[in-house]
């Protein structure tokens, strides 16, 4: 079969499913943005491939909080780099898809691993966000919260002395509870459930699919993933290929 008769077949899964469905939330890590050349951290061609600064700390451990305190001026030049870089991403077909869909009442939510603000961008109203966000930073030691642009152009320090920094979660930090609260809750109310682009190798992705109690689990990604014997439709054609066929 061709790819692209592939691609038809598998929008055609995903469509009869969406249409027979009334509460739909999707799912999505790296591979959703990856498609919007959006490179993977991690992958063959991902931003942490560069290999240790002058002081010897690996782009991994540059991202952890620890850094962050001892190192904040690196971390927010650093910072600067990787904002620019996702700023400078459109959206695809996937995000756009998604949007109308929840305008048309067909999708619940969009609960995302990514920080790349590319499903708002893309104009979905309601966005779990479990690492976070761009769009606004704080102040960790006074709590007041800034756009982004306060850190981007005023740098690190706060009027109070403080430490401000952006509203992603960092390596060595736990994730939101208000989040992943919004993330199980609409999962568990779900009767259908996209999980695109994510390995489900690690926390918490893995956990929040057990909540799952609907009857149809659609996984799309191009590798294989623990989960892919409980899925109902399995997808391994590009995400937004398959989502640009999809008719709201
Ligand atoms: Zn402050």
């Amino acid at each position: 079969m061709s790819d692209l008769m592939r691609v038809q077949e598998a929008a055609e899964k995903l469509q009869a499913a969406i249409d027979s469905h009334k509460r739909v939330v999707f799912f999505g890590g790296a591979g959703v943005s990856t498609e919007s050349g959006i490179p993977d951290y991690r992958g063959k061609d991902g931003i942490d491939k560069e290999g240790p600064d002058e002081e010897g700390y690996t782009p991994e451990e540059r991202r952890y909080h620890d850094y962050f305190l001892t190192h904040p001026d690196k971390f927010h030049d650093e910072f600067i780099v990787r904002f620019r870089a996702l700023s400078a991403v459109e959206p695809n077909a996937t995000h756009y898809k998604l949007a109308e869909l929840e305008r048309a009442g067909k999708l619940r939510a969009v609960i995302t691993q990514n920080i790349d603000g590319l499903h708002h961008r893309g104009g979905s109203q309601y966005v779990i966000e479990l690492h976070g966000n761009m769009r606004t930073c704080h102040c960790e030691k006074c709590g007041t919260t800034y756009d982004i642009k306060r850190f981007l152009d005023d740098g690190v320090r706060c009027d109070c002395g403080g430490l401000i920094r952006p509203d992603i979660v960092m390596f060595g930090e736990s994730l939101d509870d208000g989040a992943i609260t919004a993330a199980v809750n609409e999962i568990a109310n779900a009767d259908m459930l996209i999980i695109a682009g994510t390995s489900l190798a690690v926390y918490p992705a893995a956990g929040l699919v057990d909540y799952f109690r609907g009857d149809c689990l659609v996984l799309m990604d191009r590798q294989k993933t623990p989960r892919d014997g409980a899925a109902d439709i399995l997808i391994r054609e590009p995400i937004a290929e398959v989502f640009g066929k999809i008719k709201v």
